[in-house]
């Protein structure tokens, strides 16, 4: 079923003509077959550890919308595999919020790299498309977007973010964590910083969830086209077609360690 067909409203969500236009519809059907993973007996022990993860991501998004109200929450969203996974939890967990009727879409902020790939941007695109979200964009450094954000939305308190445990900064992590001190100040909330690198890929192929293609092309972690390369350990072997640079790396999810996840970037 096409993610985005209509479904006859519930009482409070804004209705067009007999449907319901918010986001309801796309967290029930993303909720349902969530919820039916969960269910299931896991053939494998890494799906097991996803199923695991799933929960307790779930359950910290649910913590955030106890906490805030969700004029209050935001995700911060690049196109990339992590917050890939975080953008699809937080609808699955919104698909069973009673505080009020859902929105159209979803409070979200991208901050463009200097040099971006256009194929990141390209699928920053389809994703605000697929999943309704109202994304601001930025193209300065990261700290003047967030204020500049935080200015231009008052009511933000706390941003999702798709951090892992092993990306930089992300050791000392825990799931809620206010931002460092000259950082403007939001709470910043962290569901997926224990998920592993094959976890996250996991979650992703189960479900067939549409991704950034440049991770087809053996990039393991995007920045901009000036500092991220094809991830070297996934140089594919002598038989490959050299001819072919996106032939030439294995795709990202074929990575295992977490501790090469990084080896294609610069910084
Ligand atoms: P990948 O590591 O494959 O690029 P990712 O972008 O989701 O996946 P990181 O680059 O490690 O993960 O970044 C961690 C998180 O920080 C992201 O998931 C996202 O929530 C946030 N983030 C990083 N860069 C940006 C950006 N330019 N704009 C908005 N959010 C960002």
């Amino acid at each position: 079923m096409p993610l985005c067909v209509p479904t006859p409203a519930d009482d409070n969500a804004p209705v067009i003509n007999g449907y319901d236009t918010s986001i309801l519809p796309l967290c029930a059907r993303l909720a349902a077959r969530v919820n039916a993973f969960l269910e299931t007996e896991a053939e494998t022990p890494l799906l097991r550890a996803v199923q695991e993860q799933t929960r307790v991501a779930l359950g910290v998004i649910s913590s955030a919308l106890d906490r805030y109200s969700l004029d209050e929450i935001s995700l911060s969203y690049n196109g990339g595999k992590d917050c890939l996974v975080l953008l699809i939890l937080l609808l699955c967990a919104l698909a069973t919020y009673k505080k009020h009727a859902l929105p159209k879409q979803l409070h979200s902020v991208y901050i463009i790299s200097p040099h971006p790939f256009k194929e990141v941007d390209a699928f920053v695109d389809e994703s605000v498309a697929t999943y309704n979200l109202d994304l601001a964009r930025y193209a300065m450094p990261m700290k003047a977007a967030f204020q500049r954000y935080l200015d231009e939305h008052k009511k933000v308190k706390a941003i999702l973010v798709g951090t892992r445990r092993t990306d930089p900064h992300g050791q000392s992590l825990t799931h809620f964590d206010i931002t460092d001190s000259g950082w403007p100040a939001f709470m910043r909330v962290h569901p997926v910083i224990d998920w592993h690198y094959a976890e996250i890929w996991a979650f992703i192929r189960y479900f067939e969830i549409p991704y950034c293609p440049l991770y087809d092309q053996g990039y393991t972690s995007l920045g901009g086209t000036t500092d991220t390369h094809p991830n070297p350990a996934l140089k594919a072997g002598e038989g490959s077609n050299k001819e072919n640079q996106s032939q030439s790396f294995r795709p990202a999810y074929e990575l295992v360690e977490d501790h090469a996840e990084r080896l294609g970037r610069d910084w």
